[in-house]
């Protein structure tokens, strides 16, 4: 077998497209949606998202704005800026990039954005919306996927889904998406006991652990389809390695998403998307 390559470029220049005539309505009937996204610091990895967001708010005619504070920043002097930026109404999307330098209460952080402009769908009162399955802003990353799933036509209910990692902002909210589209899920973690028998029962295997090549041939089960989260640097600090050895995907799945090309162009794309539904939002009920 050799599997399909799920190709997130082309989902993101879908969904980028059909948020466009969006984008266009409010700028011609209101105004713009705005973005505004917090910097602390300069960590290398951290600029190259923020570039990337920024970039593609430009090319959708999103207006936004970079805040720049130095990583010597208090948690005070930080919770002051998210409460200004709440105030604003032409802001309708605040995104603090992390991580946060370690004096800053990121966890305080996260509960000042106002859960109407918490784009990346992290403020608890998100999270239960998302636990709830009401409409709400999503996490991007999984949103993303969800998004692939749907336009590659993925069956999802009734299948058998493995979610290696449990994070906050991949793993859970993944695991609570393919929940609510009715598959049988399975989360394993760094504690899971045989996590490569757990993996071999997926219908659908999606890795989000940050470690490369982890999930080997012996995790895959022939026809699975594979959705490799991860985005490891290589070992001369360049190049994206993924989660999943991709000879044994490409061999073994039916479907698999490369790494590049395959999970990463959906994320910015799906904040794209949750900016432009917070603003529609915004304008209708302000
Ligand atoms: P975290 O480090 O927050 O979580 C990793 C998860 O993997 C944890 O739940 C951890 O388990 C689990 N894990 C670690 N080692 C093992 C192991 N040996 N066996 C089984 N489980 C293990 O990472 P994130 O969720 O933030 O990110 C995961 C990956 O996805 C990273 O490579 C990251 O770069 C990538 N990523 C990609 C994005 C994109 O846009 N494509 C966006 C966000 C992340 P435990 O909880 O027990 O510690």
């Amino acid at each position: 077998m050799s599997a399909k390559i799920l190709d997130g470029r082309w989902v993101r220049q879908q969904l980028l497209s059909e948020l466009k005539p969006r984008v266009e309505q409010l700028t011609g009937t209101h105004r713009p949606p705005g973005l505004a996204v917090i910097l602390v610091g300069h960590d290398p990895a951290s600029e190259i998202y923020v570039r990337g967001k920024i970039k593609a708010c430009g090319e959708l005619g999103i207006y936004s704005e970079k805040i720049t504070p130095p990583d010597t920043i208090t948690t005070d002097a930080l919770l002051g800026i998210i409460e200004g930026l709440n105030q604003r109404s032409e802001i309708d999307g605040i995104l603090v990039q992390m991580p946060l330098p370690k004096q800053v209460d990121s966890r305080r952080i996260l509960l000042a954005v106002k859960p109407d402009k918490d784009v990346d769908g992290f403020h608890p009162v998100n999270v239960g919306s998302l636990v709830a399955n009401i409409p709400s802003p999503r996490a991007c990353t999984p949103a993303g996927i969800m998004q692939l799933l749907r336009r590659y036509e993925i069956p999802i209910s009734g299948k058998k889904a493995v979610v290696v990692g449990r994070s906050d902002i991949v793993g859970k909210p993944m695991a609570l998406l393919l929940l609510h589209q009715s598959a049988t899920v399975t989360i394993c973690h760094s504690k899971t006991a045989n996590l490569a028998e757990e993996c071999r029962r997926a219908d659908i295997l999606v890795a989000a652990i940050g470690r490369a090549n982890l999930i080997t041939r012996d995790f895959i089960r022939p026809g699975a389809v594979v959705i490799d989260v991860g985005q490891n640097r290589g070992a001369d600090g360049k190049g994206l390695i993924g989660d999943v050895d991709a000879a044994a995907a490409l061999e073994l799945a039916s479907a698999y998403t490369p790494v590049p090309g395959g999970v990463g162009p959906l994320t910015i794309a799906m904040l794209m998307s949750n900016t432009v539904q917070a603003a529609e939002q915004h304008v209708c009920s302000g």
